[in-house]
């Protein structure tokens, strides 16, 4: 690994000043699972590294008053803390079961909410099930703050919207609706730590005689960033909730995905392997409804 300086600021303040003196040789540093390999594979080489760590204020779990209810999620805040917060299982569930699904504990007790999130990967585990829950990033710079749906927060493989000076400070994550079942699902045929092969999260509202009022799902591995099935939703939204019209909607997504071929899996395969998964997850979602 080549030689750099690491940075402990004690502000944000202090980060984003750092950020603007050394530019593009500059990259923040969370959790550092992400980046450190990175850097050993050389895919990074940044002359300085600015950690988080002593900022104080990025690694609570609180509720968000000025937010519609929602839970602010520190950027600092572990995957470890996450999965074990109770406010977050009582308050949103599924965030508590999807953490729990990354990695080992080793890497959970590391990696950051905020980390996973500008690492990119569209293998991740945390990002549908945060669109799908509709959750924003809430993004800082030295001129201010911008709130960005985590849904258009990935640009392309590896890349997000964070631009240039800019650290992802917190996530604002919703309740599920009311009446609302959740799944997520990992395709994981191979260890149990891996990435998955194909991942769906689903967040499903019925209404009366059992039609649905409201469907979302999210899907990752499949494409180069994370992918919100609209159209699929669309296919069961005001339909009643029967295994034919859940089949219609899944059979819908290998459409609305480009997955890569590689050692997880071929593109067909992933492909077919999307339309199962995203129907037993709204299955799943649908049996958990009421029971919190
Ligand atoms: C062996 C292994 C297995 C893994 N398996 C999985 C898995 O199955 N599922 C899964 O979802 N994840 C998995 N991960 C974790 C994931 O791939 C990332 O490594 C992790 O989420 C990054 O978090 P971090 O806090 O360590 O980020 P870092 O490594 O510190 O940073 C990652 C990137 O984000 C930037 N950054 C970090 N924080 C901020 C911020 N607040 N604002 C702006 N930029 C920031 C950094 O500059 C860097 O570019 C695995 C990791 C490892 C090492």
């Amino acid at each position: 690994m080549m030689e750099f300086q690491f940075h402990q600021p004690a502000s944000l303040a202090e980060a984003f000043d750092l950020l603007n003196t050394y530019g593009d040789d500059a990259r923040i540093m969370a959790g550092g699972t992400g980046l450190v390999l990175q850097m050993k594979q050389r895919l990074a080489q940044p002359g300085h590294v600015i950690s988080l760590r002593r900022i104080p204020g990025l690694n609570n779990i609180e509720a968000a008053a000025d937010y519609h209810g929602a839970m602010r999620i520190g950027a600092l805040c572990t995957h470890w803390q996450v999965e074990t917060s109770s406010l977050v299982q009582r308050q949103t569930p599924l965030l508590a079961q999807t953490y729990r699904h990354v990695a080992t504990p080793r890497i959970r007790q590391m990696a950051t909410v905020g980390g996973g999130l500008v690492h990119g990967d569209p293998n991740q585990d945390p990002p549908p099930s945060l669109i799908v829950l509709d959750a924003s990033a809430v993004i800082a710079s030295a001129s201010g703050q911008r709130i960005v749906p985590v849904e258009k927060l990935f640009v392309d493989y590896f890349e997000t919207d964070l631009q240039p000076g800019e650290i992802l400070t917190s996530v604002l994550a919703p309740r599920a609706p009311e009446g609302a079942g959740t799944a997520y699902l990992k395709f994981l045929p191979r260890t149990a730590d891996d990435y998955p092969t194909v991942s769906v999260a689903v967040v499903v509202t019925p209404g009366p005689r059992n039609v649905c009022r409201d469907v979302r799902i999210a899907l990752g591995a499949v494409d180069v960033k994370p992918v919100r099935a609209a159209q699929a939703e669309d296919l069961l939204k005001g339909k009643p909730l029967t295994k034919a019209n859940i089949q219609a909607c899944a059979a819908a997504v290998p459409d609305l995905v480009e997955p890569l071929d590689d050692y997880r899996g071929s593109a067909d395969y992933k492909r077919e392997m999307a339309a199962v998964f995203t129907r037993r997850a709204i299955t799943q979602a649908l049996a958990s409804v009421g029971k919190g």
